[in-house]
């Protein structure tokens, strides 16, 4: 059973008395442990799929089915619920609480979930471990680099291992060598198992995931492997 089945979702927005298609039968389907990346333009899409898979907002028709269950009838809270459960999410501008250390940022989903002091203590220390941040736990968000504060980011969308990690240009805000460092991170964590879904307008950093899609006025194609193409592009 795929983490993620999406089929034919439509997302309309009306603009000055004109309907725009923003998701025109988007259809995707992703498997545990995969690695892929949307890819596309500006405009062509990708902010309202990326609010679709992560059950920000609610497509006009369509279906969507989150690790075995029909997002479409869920209410509002139980869609909150499965964003909170299912998702681990990484966002470009890092959404770091400012006032709180590394440790604590990590800390959230845990406190969430009840988790016990103890307990919580060890996720923590092995999130930042997995993201090569130990040593920087009691840190706060302003002594770290923007790359430290995206692995931040990464170990607390992992604290509550949600089937999904979910980031939205996560190199967004970062230079190309520090870009470099926090795809090779995606890639050490997809390896170890989890399943991402990565959404980007960068070339490049598409290219680190294991499997392409490219989405054009809300469609989504899958692109060749680069054996398929006999390694050119
Ligand atoms: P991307 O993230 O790839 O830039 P978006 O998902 O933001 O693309 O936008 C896709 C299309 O939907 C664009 O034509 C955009 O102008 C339109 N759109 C997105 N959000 C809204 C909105 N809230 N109201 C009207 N049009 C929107
Ligand atoms: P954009 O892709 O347009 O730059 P962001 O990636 O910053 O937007 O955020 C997308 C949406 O997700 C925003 O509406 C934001 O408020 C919301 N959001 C941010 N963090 C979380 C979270 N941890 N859980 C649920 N929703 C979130």
């Amino acid at each position: 059973q795929p983490i993620i089945r999406i089929e034919k979702m439509i997302k309309k927005y009306e603009l000055g008395g004109e309907i725009v298609m923003a998701l025109n039968e988007a259809s995707l389907t992703v498997q545990k442990g995969d690695f892929v990346s949307i890819m596309g333009p500006s405009g062509s899409g990708k902010s309202t799929f990326m609010n679709m898979i992560g059950c920000l907002d609610r497509p006009d028709s369509g279906h969507y089915f989150l690790d075995g269950e029909e997002v479409e009838k869920m209410n509002d809270s139980q869609l909150a619920e499965v964003r909170n459960n299912k998702i681990g999410f990484i966002f470009q501008n890092f959404n770091l609480l400012t006032k709180l250390t590394a440790f604590e940022n990590v800390e959230l989903p845990l406190l969430y979930r009840g988790v016990s002091t103890k307990e919580r203590q060890n996720i923590i220390y092995e999130c930042l471990d997995k993201v090569g941040l130990r040593d920087r736990a009691h840190h706060l968000p302003t002594q770290l680099s923007g790359g430290q504060q995206q692995r931040v980011a990464i170990a607390r969308a992992l604290a509550g291992n949600p089937p999904i990690l979910l980031a939205d240009e996560p190199t967004g805000a970062l230079d190309s060598k520090t870009s470099k460092e926090i795809m090779k991170v995606m890639q050490d964590l997809n390896e170890q198992g989890h399943t991402i879904v990565l959404i980007t307008h960068d070339p490049e950093v598409a290219l680190q995931a294991k499997r392409r899609v490219r989405i054009q006025d809300g469609q989504l194609f899958e692109e060749k492997r680069l054996t398929e193409v006999g390694g050119e592009l």
